[in-house]
């Protein structure tokens, strides 16, 4: 027992001495002197790491429209397996990219694990910001409102529009808003890409973003999609929506 037990400290030692001393290599592989040798090695230090954004209410916050049972498998089990597997698929295939515009321009030369997973990290964490906590306006207004009625006619045609792009997306995918250029455009996507995907037909910035994943719904509304996002259209955080339009 003894023996064992010092082996352990000794190990613990050995392993906090290594964390201590990483800043030091962190150095030394940084500079110019090394980096033909060091070309492997910075990526894994300095590459991109998703995270989980905090859901910015509770689970049955947006209840009757998304209801609590969902909202918790949703986040806590369909959205942190994304994060997970797109950190894996970024150390195992030492992927350099270092920012999410950089990872999403350069989608098509990823890996299916790390591009289906990095969309999925990215959009769920958008996802949760522009659905509404109970205080956030429940129209567009100011500078997104005239551009909605700009480009739509109205809000009411607006959602004929982005409802029609989330009922005709056949099998799992999203429904989006983006700004293209200063120009406001409905679409949607297969799987979990994005506009900002390089090979994407759609592309801009994301606006808004509606999951219609059957994960996203079948527990309350089974086959009924049209329902989701009819209730859906009643949630939308447009304060968030009006934040991103720059
Ligand atoms: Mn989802």
């Amino acid at each position: 027992m003894k023996t064992s037990r010092r082996k352990f400290i000794e190990n613990s030692l050995k392993a906090t001495a290594l964390t201590m001393s990483s800043p030091l290599i962190l150095t030394t592989i940084a500079s110019p002197v090394n980096n033909i040798a060091n070309t492997n090695v910075i990526p894994s230090l300095l590459a991109l790491q998703f995270s989980q954004a905090p859901l910015p209410y509770d689970y049955k916050a947006l209840e009757p429209s998304i209801d609590e049972k969902t909202m918790d498998i949703h986040y806590n089990k369909h959205h942190a397996t994304y994060i997970k597997n797109v950190n894996e698929a970024i150390a195992a295939e030492k992927i350099a990219f270092t920012t999410e515009k950089e990872f999403f321009a350069n989608a098509s030369k990823l890996s299916p694990k790390a591009k289906n997973n990095g969309g999925g990290a990215w959009n769920h964490n958008f996802f949760w910001q522009v659905m509404s906590a109970a205080s956030s306006s429940k129209a567009p207004g100011g500078k997104l409102g005239d551009a909605i009625n700009g480009s739509f006619g109205s809000l009411e045609k607006f959602k004929e529009q982005f409802t029609q792009a989330a009922m005709t997306r056949f099998g799992s995918g999203w429904a989006w808003l983006v700004n293209d250029n200063g120009k406001l455009k409905i679409g949607s996507s297969a799987n979990q890409d994005n506009p900002m995907m390089d090979s994407s037909d759609l592309k801009g910035t994301p606006l808004l973003g509606l999951d219609v994943w059957e994960h996203a719904y079948y527990l309350k509304y089974q086959n009924k999609r049209n329902e989701y996002v009819a209730n859906w259209c009643n949630e939308v955080n447009w304060d968030e929506v009006t934040k991103r339009l720059v």
